[in-house]
């Protein structure tokens, strides 16, 4: 029943069921799962003269009466102003409503009314700007913790709070535990019912915690177990390759302009170890934006090749597949050796597709670089000993699982670039064992990093244009908003038109975010590259590996609203090249917390320094984006702020997956569901 199409509901009809389908509700089910990103705490009144020592970032709820009536101006045509003070029994505190005509009929000096929202404090008075104001004989939301969802245009939170409330009233007893009993009672879980009726509508703190727990828990625990059960699925008495000789990889070392640091020679002897044992090699290896992966990368292949093995390298992007093969024809050619390097992507033209298709499966092509096109059915490999993937940071295990069984239990190595702590790494990465090069070559630029005010933008854009005269190249990065790719679309594409008639007119602009084709995203990547382009308006679709040397700066607009690990990628794409860059983040809040995040990024370009102070400092923690994990933003948040949990579930799940690993017995029914829902692109695979 739970997954009834959200039509079911009382009150939603084709309208409203659309623009939950924008926030991915589409049945009870996943209403039920949509929890608020934060709460309002009504469950205090505030004395007036108490306000003193509150930060400017929460709001308040006072009870208060009129002082005296309250009065309607007109400022402008179309805009009116009342004016009114209230009073508590310890001082007074001016109230200004903007556009409210409709309040001066309901603001009756002998009434009482309930006041929330944020407090300023301006010569000494208290103030409050456009507060929710309600009768106190009217108002059902006091001494509650009210929720706040993330929205979507024409859906407020006022009807999602109703909407929510009435699927739990109406489903409540239909909804099952899906964690085994046992477990829940070993570990103080509270029924999943109870846990989603808590979470939407908090009672108290302690309820409130055990409720986000037992949701952390049971997500980590479908997520632990499913990689887990891969990782087996993978790795039982699969015959792998013995890779043995790496001469040719030694003299591609002799070749390059540096030395390599001892991070990369130490994730080198870890994958060496890998290869040359007789089961597959599965290894993630993590280093910071510019750690250097690429050659490392490059190292192995050369062992795979060295034995007469094929060897594959897939990256996210056309361009980025093309730099990789680029770099690695040049130092072929250096080497002045004999191996035969070919690329594939979707704008590979038909007949020499077909040529390289038909080389690659006669063996003629020892090394293959290129995008997504290298998973098509089509790319047959003659023996392919050793598939690499670059900047992939989702579980992507279906597309690692493919690429694999286009040999015989190839080698498999995993490059990304998001550094995480490791205990999330874990979590995440289930399936694979870890390296990661935590130390940056020698004598890199330092990106200038400063932190601005919104009303300091001006500034900005006047060093970007000083900047473009110069020649150089500029990345402009749009608000991340709550919840909504679409919204974010929209956002970036007002900026662009904004900037593009105004502070901008004599530039080129370009604009790129996730809802444009492919090959629309690829079209102005190219552009900017080439440098046509001189400023690049974009969503975080640019995050991923793009190289532009020549790019110089990286604004980023509403800077508080992205995970400090999110920035940190963002910074990456600037200092590629000679010429000195920056990083300049608009803050617009004015929190202490926001402040504090931000100076962590001013002061640090270590990037699992910055992964680790984010989870202290436990803000968004947007590690890997909603987008591309597969859980929503509440979810990982609320693993994140969960750390003891996931080390518990971590013990947890081996213990289960040794002692029952295809989950039998009527107690891992609802549970094994759930975990083929989360994977079902994975091949999962129970006996
Ligand atoms: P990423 O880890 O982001 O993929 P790359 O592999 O693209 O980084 O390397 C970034 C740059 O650093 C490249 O230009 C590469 O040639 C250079 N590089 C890699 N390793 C070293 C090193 N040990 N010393 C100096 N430069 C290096
Ligand atoms: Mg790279």
């Amino acid at each position: 029943m739970l997954n009834y199409d959200i039509q079911f509901l009382k009150g939603v009809g084709p309208k409203k069921a659309k623009q939950l389908n924008k926030l991915n509700i589409y049945s009870i089910e996943d209403l039920l799962n949509y929890f608020p990103i934060k709460y309002e705490d009504r469950q205090k009144i505030s004395a007036i003269n108490d306000l003193k020592d509150l930060s400017e970032e929460s709001k308040v709820l006072l009870k208060i009466k009129l002082y005296e009536n309250p009065k309607k101006s007109s400022l402008k045509k179309n805009m009116s102003i009342i004016k009114a003070v209230g009073r508590d029994d310890t001082g007074f505190i001016s109230l200004t409503f903007f556009n409210q005509d409709f309040l001066m009929d309901k603001l009756n000096i002998f009434d009482e009314f309930y006041v929330f929202g944020k407090v300023k404090l301006s010569f000494g008075k208290f103030e409050m700007t456009n507060p929710e104001i309600e009768n106190v004989v009217n108002d059902h939301k006091v001494g509650k913790i009210m929720p706040i969802y993330g929205l979507t245009y024409g859906l407020s939170n006022n009807e999602l709070t109703k909407l929510t409330s009435l699927a739990i009233k109406t489903y409540f007893d239909k909804i099952e535990d899906i964690i085994p009993n046992e477990i829940m009672l070993k570990y103080k879980l509270i029924s999943r019912k109870n846990a989603i009726r808590y979470l939407h509508f908090p009672i108290d703190n302690r309820k409130y915690s055990v409720a986000k727990k037992t949701i952390a828990f049971e997500k980590l625990l479908i997520m632990q177990i499913g990689l887990l059960s891969i990782k087996n699925n993978l790795k039982t008495d699969l015959p792998g390759i013995e890779f043995n000789d790496d001469t040719l990889s030694k003299a591609l070392l002799k070749c390059l302009p540096y030395e390599l640091t001892n991070a990369q020679k130490k994730v080198i002897s870890e994958i060496k170890e890998d290869m040359k044992l007789n089961k597959p090699m599965n290894r993630l290896v993590q280093g910071d934006v510019g750690s250097g992966k690429t050659i490392v990368a490059f190292y192995a292949m050369l062992i795979a090749v060295k034995s007469n093995y094929q060897t594959s390298m897939m990256a996210p992007t056309e361009i980025l597949a093309m730099q990789h093969y680029e770099a690695l024809i040049e130092l072929i050619n250096k080497l002045n050796i004999n191996v035969n390097v070919a690329f594939l992507s979707g704008s590979t033209k038909a007949k020499e597709k077909r040529e390289i298709l038909f080389n690659l499966e006669n063996g003629n092509i020892d090394i293959i670089i290129g995008t997504h096109a290298l998973i098509e059915d089509k790319v047959i490999f003659k023996n392919i000993g050793l598939v690499v993937t670059d900047e992939q940071h989702r579980f992507g295990v279906r597309q690692r699982a493919m690429l694999s069984n286009k040999g015989k239990n190839p080698d498999l190595l995993v490059m990304t670039a998001t550094p995480i702590p490791r205990t999330l790494a874990l979590m995440f990465y289930g399936d694979l064992d870890i390296s990661i090069i935590d130390e940056m070559p020698p004598n890199r630029q330092v990106i200038q990093t400063s932190i601005i005010k919104g009303n300091e933008k001006q500034e900005a854009y006047d060093f970007i244009k000083e900047n473009i005269i110069q020649g150089r190249q500029c990345y402009i990065v749009a608000p991340l908003v709550e919840e909504s790719e679409n919204l974010e679309a929209d956002s970036a594409e007002e900026i662009f038109e904004e900037l593009k008639s105004s502070q901008f007119v004599k530039f080129n602009l370009g604009l790129l975010h996730g809802k444009m084709k492919n090959s629309e995203k690829e079209i102005v990547m190219k552009d900017f590259y080439d440098g046509k382009i001189n400023v690049l308006i974009s969503t975080t679709v640019i995050e991923v590996g793009v190289n532009v040397p020549n790019a110089v700066i990286m604004l980023v607009l509403n800077a508080e609203r992205f995970g400090l690990a999110q920035l940190h990628q963002l910074r990456g794409r600037v200092g590629r090249g000679k010429h000195q860059s920056y990083c300049i983040l608009v803050n617009e809040s004015k929190s202490k917390n926001s402040k504090d995040r931000m100076n962590i990024l001013k002061n640090t370009n270590n990037g699992f320094l910055i992964a680790e102070e984010d989870l202290r400092l436990r803000g968004p923690g947007d590690f890997f984006g909603t987008r591309q994990s597969g859980l929503s933003k509440y979810e990982i948040k609320s693993i994140i702020s969960n750390v003891e949990v996931v080390k518990e579930v971590q013990l947890l799940s081996k213990q289960i997956i040794q002692e029952n690993p295809n989950l039998e017995g009527e107690d891992y029914i609802n549970f094994k569901k759930e975990i083929l829902n989360l994977f079902q692109d994975e091949n999962i695979i129970f006996n």
